[in-house]
């Protein structure tokens, strides 16, 4: 299983919409969904063709597995985990990608990115519960406490990424305490949480086939 080191603009122009997937850069560079807006590749431009419902189900797929930045197989797995749980299947699948704690450091504001939250985590500066955890993929639950615990150089880059994300302010399910680095689960998140357009009903029929 190889890892994505192409271009993350490419990513977006493929499913057509802005993914926000280079953090602050997307709001001080143009965007490429802007610039050109169309598919990447030699005949992206030419080509108009209509999706099949097979194709629309493929793309709202691959639009949030790349807005979480997994691989095909931990998404699947995401999947087969929803269809286990009792519950609707689409709202517990996007439940679980939240709880990711890569995706709860980036939605706490200490990251502008979920791909720089996922460096983080892996670097070994989050803690959960006073333990430290550096799995991007660990689960949170209600009443965890997240801290983040680094040396100087760290904090400035952490204090440089809360001046940009403190406008878009911390999901209702988490809260945020900036001044010491922490966060605090306080419920599980619900479908009207989830902050992107979605269809996941289209992910639910693509995986039934
Ligand atoms: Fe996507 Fe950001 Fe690149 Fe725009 S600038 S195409 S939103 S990654």
């Amino acid at each position: 299983m190889g890892k994505y080191i192409g271009s993350s603009c490419r990513l977006c122009r493929r499913e057509g919409e802005k993914l926000f997937l280079k953090g602050s850069r997307c709001s001080t560079h143009r965007c490429a969904v802007d610039r050109r807006a169309y598919a990447p590749g030699q005949h992206g431009s030419s080509q108009r063709v209509k999706l099949s419902n097979y194709g629309i189900q493929l793309r709202e797929k691959q639009k949030v597995k790349r807005i979480y930045g997994l691989y095909e197989k931990q998404f699947r797995n995401y999947f087969a985990k929803a269809v286990r749980h009792k519950g609707v299947t689409g709202t517990i699948l996007l439940q679980f990608l939240e709880r990711r704690l890569d995706n709860v450091i980036f939605q706490l504001g200490f990251c502008t990115s979920r791909k720089q939250a996922r460096q983080l985590v892996g670097h070994g500066y989050v803690y959960v519960n006073d333990q430290r955890v550096n799995i991007p993929s660990f689960l949170v639950k209600e009443n965890d406490e997240i801290v983040l615990k680094f040396k100087k150089k760290g904090v400035e880059t952490i204090k440089e990424n809360i001046k940009v994300t403190k406008e878009r302010n911390a999901p209702s399910w988490m809260e945020v305490d900036y001044a010491h680095f922490k966060g605090k689960i306080n419920r599980l998140p619900q479908r009207e949480d989830i902050n992107f357009p979605v269809n996941e009903q289209l992910i639910v029929e693509l995986y039934s086939r």
